[in-house]
């Protein structure tokens, strides 16, 4: 149970011209020899749907934008070339080459002679105090080398898309119902129904101010066109936009991690967990495993469940010439967890403690016999060939999603993947759904985390450490202890 199906999501993005909303900051600026006051629109950036950071903004001149160019282009597998003698700026791509000289608006694309339009012309620009970045007309070279740049005012955020991101699709249904529900201190579940099929969404996080963004391509937007005020668990608004090629939810929020996952073929549920109430925090220092005594009745026993075992190795990986195990890594960070826990006055037990093998029917009826509070299996996650994949996520059952004990299975994924992230640093895949034999087999509320990927050597040699085991351990078992505080055990 380690394999990642790959989807693609097309990505779509529409046009709006730079508007009269965008937000103003103001900075001092050091370019031409000069110190300049600048309170301009400040935009974010997004390229091909991943925001992108950059030492220094966008900066707007004449309507146009300037954006640093090391990062923005070679983010889009350009080649960037700075010779800081002549002051030559080279933007080499499959499908052009450009070169640009820093205040001159006469650019070479593909050895032509090319005016640059409105003569916003390539800058070294620095923060007051800060080193200079070199600074180039986005739209110019994006358009030059094939790829589309849209301004969105109203969310302050510039867009550059390669062609395979840019699929338009007709609207062909209607967003009918969005419904905020507040489900933690720090969480809120946005329910987004439609008439017809919801057949992609494109999500991003934008900061400052905290916002999650999801446009919905296909879709238009009914009759509801009020914003929601929330006001709770971090979050103020929940807002909806429309224009003729696509509708938008906006969760005012700074955001600390989310998942969207379909419901039905016409409904999705958006959970954003906020950062403000820094849920958990506790000692990380543990003690010895021990040997569990069975809980007495009325205790919320939690089940950990090691995958694998035995003659089965799940996935396999190599690393420095060693072959390595997912049954290894899975039953220390297992062991670990079961420490953190314990430590913390919880009873666990675990389906394995060796190397041994359970069925996927055992497992689940240890902890069923039991009379567990959770059951949690821990798993590492694999790719054929694509050696980049990486990355946390953690399952669940719909066929076990019921409100057992005050809580869900759903919500136990959420907040042991929002907590795992927060501890471990690694990418971010989401909850997902799927019918595990472990999982649905369960009476509790029942999760599945694939920890990271075997298949990655940047990932497999942290899950080697002990001090990663540890950090992946510690967000498992405060992700099951948020859910614990939720359940209350029939006695
Ligand atoms: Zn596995």
């Amino acid at each position: 149970m380690s394999k990642l199906k790959l989807s693609v999501i097309a990505i779509f993005i529409f046009v709006l011209s730079v508007a009269a909303s965008a937000s103003a900051e103001q900075m001092m600026l050091e370019y031409d020899g000069a110190t300049h006051f600048y309170d301009g629109a400040v935009y974010n950036l997004v390229v091909n749907s991943h925001t992108v950071e950059t030492p220094m903004e966008p900066i707007i001149f004449n309507d146009r934008a300037l954006v640093p160019v090391r990062e923005i282009f070679e983010e889009m597998g350009a080649q960037v070339n700075y010779n800081p003698s002549n002051q030559e700026v080279e933007v080499l791509s499959d499908s052009a080459d450009i070169l640009m000289t820093i205040n001159d608006n006469i650019a070479y694309v593909n050895g032509t002679r090319t005016a640059i339009p409105d003569d916003v012309v390539p800058k070294l620009i620095a923060k007051a105090g800060g080193s200079a970045k070199t600074m180039v007309p986005v739209r110019f070279i994006s358009e030059s080398i094939g790829m589309d740049v849209v301004f969105d005012g109203e969310i302050n955020t510039i867009f550059i898309n390669s062609d395979d991101y840019n699929v338009k699709e007709q609207t062909s249904a209607f967003i009918t119902e969005v419904t905020p529900t507040v489900t933690g201190d720090n969480s809120i579940r946005v329910d987004v129904k439609a008439d017809g099929a919801i057949s992609n969404y494109s999500p991003f996080v934008l900061t400052d101010p905290g916002r999650l963004v999801v446009d919905f391509p296909s879709l238009g937007l009914a009759n509801i066109i009020d914003n929601i005020a929330v006001n709770k668990a971090g979050v103020t608004t929940v807002r909806l936009g429309v224009n003729p090629e696509r509708a938008r939810v906006v969760v005012d929020a700074e955001v600390e991690s989310y998942t969207i996952n379909p419901v039905s073929e016409s409904e999705l549920v958006i959970d954003v967990v906020t950062k403000v109430n820094p849920v958990v925090s506790m000692d990380t220092q543990v003690a010895a495993a021990v040997v569990n005594p069975q809980a007495p009745s009325g205790t919320k026993l939690v089940v950990l469940d090691a995958g694998h075992g035995q003659q089965d190795s799940g996935a396999i990986g190599t690393l420095d010439g060693q072959t390595i195990l997912e049954k290894d890594i899975a039953l220390a960070i297992t062991y670990k967890t079961k420490e953190i826990l314990e430590n913390n006055g919880i009873s666990v037990i675990l389906t394995r403690s060796d190397d041994t093998f359970k069925t996927l029917q055992e497992r689940p009826e240890i902890a069923n016999n039991a009379n567990a509070a959770i059951f949690v299996s821990i798993h590492i996650n694999s790719v054929e060939g694509i050696l980049t994949a990486n990355g946390t996520e953690v399952y669940y059952a719909e066929s076990n999603n019921g409100n057992t004990y005050g809580t869900t299975s759903a919500n136990l994924a959420q907040n042991i993947l929002s907590r795992m992230i927060a501890n471990m640093n690694s990418t971010n895949r989401g909850v997902k759904t799927a019918e595990h034999a472990v999982t649905k087999r369960c009476l509790m509320p029942a999760a599945l985390a694939e920890v990271g990927f075997i298949t990655n050597e940047t990932e497999l040699r942290n899950m080697l450490s002990n001090d990663y085991q540890y950090k992946t351990a510690q967000g498992i078992a405060e992700g099951i202890m948020m859910t614990l505080e939720n359940i209350t055990m029939p006695r």
